[in-house]
């Protein structure tokens, strides 16, 4: 039997993909070498030759519910293997930059992520906000937490103030989150609806920690095997970082509430600072590792301006959180202080606008995973285990 299948193509897509990371997808031929190459396919519908064929087409509909983009883990095997340096693994990473524009709320913040312009405007919330709060706080008393003596950080913005800047953002991120990830699991329902094979919801979410935590998938990368240390570094050290932040404002406010407990600046070897520093270190290497090793193989490897902002600011969070105890234990107060409002506004970017920049993945592929679980997808995948 013969038929004819009707594609939309929508060429304003495939240029907007080309523009931001895809640049090499018009070269494919459609040889399926990349799907051979990949360790992380299954065996039914593989990837990511189905995925070239779809983003030259201009098939945005059938790639922005495509649950396949967040199995693969980016190693860039195929890429490495394709006779027409077409970079398979890029275009994977171009199309999730896509998909979590597409599924953005609202999605004027992730437009603005990918343009100079628009960086510049999301950085410039931050800082007038934080400017405005020290503003606030300090014009009474002539600025005097730069002269005062030990440098403490609260002097120039007390936790509350902290708080009532950084507890909105949050928010916001989780609503924007929510709204974000819950049209994405719709789309992905409607393109590989639930089968017996699945699993049921609490395994999927319990079996998808264990991969995550176990960085399972990176350690059958062939080309780039040292991706698997330094990402999970960088993982590891951003998880300490959180609860070493989460730590401190409990400390805060038990403190606060009349309880006997120490409040910042700790003691070089409190728990809490103990755990902070080496996180620091953790996610200082493994995102120095990733970003020496994108630019050694920058031949093969595209970073588009929504990819330079993630790095640069989970880096510069991360640097300036260093410097802040640097400077305060150096006694360099201007510099200790210019510091920490750059790490305040750092920390707002990375936080206020994480469902709609690169950082969104920590919200788009565990969802993936789970949903691939749950439908049964990750039946046949992991076929080298
Ligand atoms: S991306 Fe490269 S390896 Fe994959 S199908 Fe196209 S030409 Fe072949
Ligand atoms: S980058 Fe790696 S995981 Fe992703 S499609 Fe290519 S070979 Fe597969």
């Amino acid at each position: 039997m013969t038929g004819r299948v009707a594609v939309s193509a929508d060429l304003n897509f495939v240029e907007g993909l080309m523009l931001h990371g895809a640049a090499d997808l018009k070269k494919c031929y459609q040889c399926s070498t990349c799907t051979v190459a990949c360790p992380l396919t299954p065996d039914e519908q593989p990837f990511p030759r189905k995925e070239m064929l779809w983003a030259q087409w201009g098939m945005q509909e059938k790639l922005v519910r495509d649950m396949d983009l967040w199995l693969c883990h980016n190693c860039n095997d195929c890429t490495d293997q394709c006779p027409r340096g077409a970079k398979p693994g890029e275009v994977m990473s171009a199309l999730r930059n896509q998909t979590i524009e597409h599924y953005s709320y609202p999605q004027a913040i992730s437009k603005a992520a990918k343009t100079g312009a628009g960086n510049l405007v999301l950085i410039l919330i931050p800082m007038l906000l934080v400017a405005l709060a020290i503003l606030l706080k300090n014009m009474g008393n002539d600025f005097a937490f730069l002269t005062a003596k030990p440098i403490v950080y609260a002097n120039m913005l007390p936790v509350t103030f902290v708080d009532l800047i950084f507890l909105p953002a949050a928010l916001f991120a989780l609503f924007n989150g929510y709204m974000g990830i819950s049209k994405f699991i719709g789309g992905l329902k409607e393109q590989y609806p639930p089968t017996e094979a699945g699993e049921t919801f609490f395994a999927s979410v319990k079996g998808t920690i264990q991969d995550v935590l176990s960085h399972i998938e990176f350690k059958k990368c062939l080309s780039n095997k040292s991706r698997n240390i330094w990402h999970r570094l960088m993982m590891y050290g951003f998880l300490g970082l959180f609860v070493t932040t989460n730590a401190v404002m409990i400390l805060h406010y038990l403190k606060e509430f009349g309880f006997d407990v120490q409040e910042t600046p700790l003691p070089f070897f409190h728990p809490v600072k103990i755990l902070g520093n080496v996180s620091a270190v953790a996610a200082f290497s493994g995102i120095y590792f990733i970003v020496r090793d994108r630019v050694k193989n920058s031949a093969e490897s595209v970073l588009s301006l929504f990819d330079w902002m993630f790095i640069g600011n989970m880096f510069f969070t991360v640097v300036t959180g260093i410097m802040c105890q640097v400077f305060r234990v150096g006694d360099q107060a201007v510099l200790a202080f210019s510091t920490y409002y750059i790490h305040l506004v750092m920390v707002f970017y990375l936080l206020a606008y994480a469902p709609q920049t690169k950082f969104g993945h920590i919200l788009f592929r565990p969802a993936a995973m789970i949903y691939s679980r749950y439908s049964g997808r990750n039946k046949n995948i992991f076929r080298n285990l």
